[in-house]
């Protein structure tokens, strides 16, 4: 344990903190900015396994604010996460690292074992939708983490005991169709945020009993400045009061890169299945997803309703298959 004496030497850690910290496994869907950031504190912290999900390759732009890439990942356009592992094997050699170059949406389909904790480092509201719902179904955890131009957002959020993403935005949908816009980032930002959003993650680990899940902290770069603010669980929230009626937005809505996204209310997964089984569409199928594959596109329908349409090229099409989904759904209802 010597590796960590000086962690160890933390009041708050001591031996018994940095045994559980040696025992945990976190999940960290998106591998940019924070990912990178997050992913070497949690390992030099002596985590014992990292799963890191990106499905993008480094670029140019990326070098300055994401920490573990160089310009010769950049110049051969390495996967990220497998860049990330590299870096971060070398820093500790006995962490076990996963990794998955796919969306987290694609992923969800994988035997991830047991997990202790999600980290949020996506950058885009539509990942975060995905990241609440399987927090709220599998009863995880997650620290929610963003930034955006010189302000960041972090907040440790339980679904199933605190408010979950839905009840802290409401108008989660907008935030989406705005989130393709690119914001610029002030690169101390990222390690500040990516330092609070490992500090709530250490200490959830060391202390679950301690936690508090409904303190939004808002951080400001410039001039550096920091504020809490409490949030409560909304009573009619649509996506954790599963007793309320879920609301029905029959609208097709566009978010990040041609990814088109309806809720349907009532949806069945059985059904959905059924309906990919009666097409001779290949699928998938968990707890909390059936994805399928139709020629060149990608449905994902979510146990809440919830349905994403990839390589779909205009709401038209994304029409035609859902009318088709529709109309089993209703007719396997009746
Ligand atoms: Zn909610």
């Amino acid at each position: 344990m010597t590796r960590y004496d000086r962690q160890i030497r933390v009041p708050a850690i001591g031996r018994t903190g940095q045994e559980k910290i040696q025992q945990a496994t976190v999940l960290i869907v998106g591998c940019g900015a924070l990912g990178t950031y997050s992913a070497e504190q949690l390992v030099r912290a002596g985590i014992k396994k990292v799963i890191l999900i990106d499905p993008d390759v480094v670029e140019e732009t990326n070098l300055q604010r994401q920490t573990l890439f160089t310009e010769a990942d950049a110049r051969s356009a390495r996967p990220k996460v497998v860049a990330a592992k590299e870096k971060l094997q070398q820093i500790n050699t006995q962490t076990e690292i996963e990794i998955f170059q796919e969306t987290f949406d694609q992923a969800l389909f994988r035997e991830f074992g047991q997990l202790d904790l999600l980290l949020d480092c996506t950058d885009n509201f539509l990942a975060r939708q995905v990241i609440n719902e399987y927090c709220l179904q599998f009863e995880l955890p997650f620290i929610f983490a963003s930034c955006a131009s010189t302000s960041g957002q972090v907040m440790a959020v339980h679904p199933t005991i605190g408010p979950c993403l839905q009840c802290i935005f409401p108008q989660l949908h907008e935030l989406e169709e705005k989130g393709c816009e690119t914001l610029g980032v002030f690169t101390p930002l990222v390690p500040l945020v990516s330092s609070s959003q490992v500090s709530l993650a250490l200490r959830y680990l060391v202390a679950p009993e301690k936690m508090r899940w409904d303190q939004m902290h808002l951080l400001e770069s410039w001039p550096l400045a920091q504020q809490t603010f409490t949030i409560k669980k909304r009573a009619d929230c649509p996506v954790c009061q599963t007793a309320q009626q879920k609301i029905a937005t029959q609208q097709i809505f566009e978010a990040c890169g041609k990814v088109f996204q309806v809720t349907l209310p009532k949806i069945s997964l059985q059904q959905v299945a059924d309906f990919c089984q009666l097409h001779d569409y290949p699928y998938q199928k968990n707890a909390l997803a059936v994805q399928f594959r139709l020629n060149e596109q990608t449905v994902t329908s979510f146990k809440n309703g919830q349905v994403l349409f990839y390589g779909y090229q205009t709401k038209t099409q994304v029409a035609q298959t859902l009318t088709s989904l529709q109309t089993a759904l209703q007719t396997s209802s009746s």
